[in-house]
C-alpha cells in the first residue's frame, strides 16, 4: 500500500495541471470595459494564488460594480467549489442587468476549474449532445431607398444565409411604425413625449450606432464639466426609467399598422423564401392583446419565434398569448435564474425558453434552465450579445444541454471580436453558422489580447485590468 501522500501524489499525477486544485485560492477580480464588442462589453478577470485566470464577463450594458461587490466574499476561496460560492453570491444577483455580477463569477470559476484539472467545461457538465453549437445572429438594415423596408431586410438577411448562417432573427418592434401617420393609437401627444425624452437622451449622448456617434461620445466622456455630465446622465435616466411596462403604454395598432406589418414580413419572406426559420424581436412596448392581433396576421409566414413581446412579470398574459397562436413564444434574455422561468413554464406561457448566461446566473444555471424548460417540453436558445468569453460560455452550455436549439451572436459586423482573445481553438470563432467547442481546459481561452483591448476601450473607464483593492474588504451580514 502506498504511503498517504503517495497516494495523494499519484492522483494528482493523473490531472493535467500545473496546480494544486485543493490548494485554489482566489487572489484578485479586475476588467476591461470596451466598446462596440458589439456593445459596452465588460471583460473580467479571477486571478488566483496559482497563476490560473478564469475568464467572465459582465452582462453587456451592465456595470461592474455588479461583480465588485462579490469581490469580498470570494476572496481566499477555493474556485473550483463553483456551486458553494454561486449559492453564496446568489442574493447579490437580479433581473436584467443585475444579475451581471454574479453571473461574470460564475463562469469565470468554471474556467479556473476547467483548467485546473485538464477539462472542457462542457465536460464538467456531463458531456456532449452535439460537437458544433448552431448560432443565428441578429440583423441591421443597410437602407436602399429604391426598395421596400421589408425588402431591405430581406436583402440584408440574405447575406446572413450566404455567410452559412440557418437561422434568421430580425427586430419587428412598432418602432417601425412610429414615423409612419395612422399606424399607431396612443393617448394624443404621448408618443411624441416618449420621442422627445429619446431624442433628448441620443443628442447628449448618441447610441454607439448613430452617425459620428464614436467621435461625439469621446468628447462627452472627455469633459470635466459636471454640470454637462449630470445633464446627461439625468437625459439618459429619465429616457430609461420613464416608459411604463408594456400592459400600461394603451398602445394599439391600427389596421394601417397592421397592415404595414404584414407586408414587412411579406417582403423579407419573398426574399430569403421559407425554407429558413425566421425569428422576429419585439422589445415589449404593447399589450398582450395588441401582439396577439399581430401575430395572427404573422402566422403563414412561418415565423420560428416572436421574442419578447410582453412583459415578463405576468405569467397569465403569456399563457393566454400562447393559446391564441401558433407562432412560438420565447422570452428570458433578463430573467435571473431558473426558479423565475418556472412561472412561465408552469403556465405554458412560452415555446421557447431564452436565457442569457450572463443575467441568468451563468453555465450550472442556464443548464438547469434548459432542463427544466425540457421538462415542460419547451426547447432552449440562448442570448448571446457580448465578446468571445460570452460566446464560448454559451456554446458549452449549448452543446451540454439536451434541448438547447442555437445560441444567438451579434458581433457578425465587429471585425476585431475574434482578435480579443487567444486560443488554439477553430478561426473564426464562429464558421458558417456554428462555433466548434474544443477539447481544451475550461472555455478554451489561452487568455485575452490586451493589444485589441487597448484599440476598443471604453474611455469612461480606460484602464485595463486595474487594482480594485478598495472593493476587497466588505463586512456585511449577508445571512438571513
Ligand atoms: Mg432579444
Amino acid at each position: 500500500m502506498p504511503h498517504k501522500d503517495d497516494s495523494h501524489e499519484e492522483t494528482l499525477a493523473h490531472v493535467n495541471t500545473y496546480s494544486r486544485p485543493s490548494e485554489l485560492k482566489i487572489t484578485d477580480m479586475r476588467f476591461a470595459q470596451l466598446e462596440g464588442a458589439p456593445y459596452a462589453c465588460i471583460m473580467m478577470k479571477l486571478y488566483t494564488n496559482q497563476g490560473i485566470v478564469g475568464f467572465g464577463e459582465v452582462r453587456d450594458m451592465a456595470s461592474k460594480t455588479y461583480a465588485l461587490m462579490l469581490k469580498g466574499r470570494l476572496l481566499g476561496e477555493n474556485p473550483c467549489n463553483i456551486d458553494k460560492l454561486f449559492r453564496r453570491i446568489k442574493q447579490f444577483g437580479g433581473q436584467g442587468r443585475q444579475g451581471g455580477g454574479v453571473s461574470a463569477v460564475e463562469i469565470a470559476l468554471w474556467d479556473i476549474a476547467g483548467k485546473a484539472y485538464g477539462i472542457p467545461v462542457y465536460q464538467m457538465l456531463g458531456g456532449k449532445f452535439r460537437d458544433k453549437m448552431r448560432i443565428y445572429c441578429d440583423t441591421d438594415i443597410e437602407f436602399n431607398r429604391e426598395r421596400s423596408a421589408g425588402e431591405n431586410m430581406g436583402d440584408a438577411l440574405k447575406k446572413r444565409l450566404e455567410r452559412g448562417y440557418t437561422i434568421l432573427k430580425m427586430d419587428m418592434g412598432i418602432g417601425l411604425l412610429r414615423d409612419i401617420p395612422g399606424a399607431l393609437s396612443a393617448p394624443l401627444g404621448w408618443l411624441d413625449e416618449q420621442r422627445v425624452l429619446g431624442e433628448r437622451s441620443r443628442k447628449l449622448y448618441p447610441t454607439p450606432w448613430a452617425d459620428n456617434a464614436a467621435e461625439e461620445r469621446k468628447k462627452v466622456r472627455a469633459t470635466k464639466d459636471i454640470d454637462q455630465l449630470m445633464e446627461i446622465f439625468k437625459a439618459r435616466n429619465d429616457f430609461i426609467y420613464h416608459s411604463p411596462k408594456h400592459p400600461f403604454t394603451g398602445i394599439q395598432i391600427t389596421e394601417k399598422g397592421l397592415d404595414y406589418l404584414e407586408n414587412y414580413v411579406a417582403d423579407v419572406r419573398a426574399v430569403i423564401g421559407y425554407d429558413v426559420p425566421l425569428a422576429t424581436d419585439h422589445h415589449g412596448t404593447i399589450g398582450v392583446d395588441e401582439i396577439i392581433r399581430l401575430a395572427r396576421r404573422l402566422e403563414k409566414y412561418n415565423i420560428a419565434w416572436l421574442e419578447d413581446p410582453i412583459s415578463v412579470q405576468y405569467p397569465e398574459q403569456w399563457r393566454k398569448l400562447t393559446s391564441s397562436t401558433t407562432i412560438p413564444i420565447c422570452t428570458g434574455e433578463n430573467i435571473y435564474l431558473a426558479e423565475n422561468f418556472e412561472p412561465l413554464l408552469n403556465v405554458g406561457g412560452i415555446t421557447v425558453a431564452h436565457p442569457d448566461p450572463l443575467t441568468a446566473g451563468g453555465i450550472l444555471e442556464s443548464k438547469k434552465i434548459g432542463d427544466l424548460a425540457q421538462r415542460y417540453g419547451v426547447r432552449m436558445a440562448l442570448h448571446q450579445a457580448a465578446t468571445p468569453v460570452h460566446a464560448m460560455a454559451a456554446a458549452h452550455i449549448g452543446v451540454a444541454t439536451e434541448n438547447c436549439w442555437a445560441c444567438e451572436f451579434h458581433a457578425n459586423d465587429v471585425p476585431w471580436w475574434d482578435d480579443l482573445v487567444i486560443h488554439k481553438m477553430h478561426k473564426p470563432l464562429v464558421d458558417r453558422g456554428f462555433i466548434d467547442v474544443p477539447d481544451l481546459p475550461g472555455l478554451g481561452i489561452d487568455d485575452l489580447n490586451d493589444e485589441v483591448i487597448r484599440e476598443h476601450v471604453s474611455s469612461w473607464d480606460p484602464d485595463i485590468w486595474a487594482p480594485t483593492d478598495e472593493w476587497n474588504f466588505e463586512f456585511c451580514s449577508d445571512g438571513f
